[in-house]
């Protein structure tokens, strides 16, 4: 049923086969580029489904990729990083990729992250036009109302808690950076203020998650961000 078809943006070629030979035995069907000019003119020309997108290209910078694919497509991107490339991962989540892979990586993490994205794909699809009542799993949020409930039980959020919760919901799937949260949730003066973003979230989570030490909605990227998870 998958036949999605990915676009693999990998200059190195060990790595790129690796990547190839693992979708085509999982049924996606795939295109290479192993420049970032490369990746533009095949996500332009062929329109793939998903796009991988390794940062340390040859030609243009990754974040340059995603930005120049961004002016006319929301497609996902998942960018492929180097563990010293942290920086360069953060920064290519704010120009909007949606998730990421750092380097090395597993057959299994990288067929789920496909996974991942192709929910959050599915969910675009259903939301069209955009839905006023989301649902995952026990959780409601009916945008019309403000209200968010649990197992049909109005949680009592905080105006910010609320936000929060929105912001993560309307993104399942995607992974929020600290930065894009900050500014969206509490505006871009606060950019830096990580440390009230985690007092939020823990607040958040303790009303939301039945063990908070081990979250089913809001996944933790360690100096990374945060991400709804859409639950089975
Ligand atoms: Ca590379």
């Amino acid at each position: 049923m998958n036949k999605l078809l990915i676009l693999v943006t990998e200059d190195d070629a060990p790595v790129r086969n690796l990547i190839t030979t693992t979708l085509r035995a999982n049924d996606y069907r795939y295109i290479t580029a192993d420049t970032g000019e490369g990746a533009v003119a095949e996500a332009a020309s062929r329109n793939p489904d998903i796009i991988l997108l390794d940062l340390g290209l040859p030609d243009i910078d990754g974040e340059e990729v995603i930005g120049k694919i961004r002016s006319w497509s929301n497609v996902p991107i998942i960018v492929i990083s180097a563990r010293s490339e942290d920086s360069d991962k953060i920064n290519a989540l704010d120009a909007g990729a949606d998730d990421y892979l750092t380097k090395p990586f597993s057959v299994e993490e990288l067929l789920a992250r496909l996974r991942v994205t192709q929910r959050r794909l599915a969910l675009m699809a259903e939301s069209q036009p955009r839905q006023s009542v989301y649902e995952n799993g026990p959780l409601r949020i009916d945008f019309v109302s403000g209200c968010a409930f649990l197992n049909e039980e109005e949680l009592h959020l905080t105006p910010i808690e609320y936000r929060l919760l929105s912001l993560l919901a309307a993104n399942t799937g995607k992974v929020l950076t600290h930065r894009y949260i900050l500014q969206k949730v509490w505006g871009s003066s606060w950019e830096n203020d990580v440390g009230s973003l985690r007092v939020y979230m823990a607040t958040l989570r303790r009303k939301l998650e039945k063990s908070p030490d081990a979250p089913r909605f809001i996944q933790t990227h360690i100096g990374i961000g945060y991400r709804m998870m859409k639950l089975e």
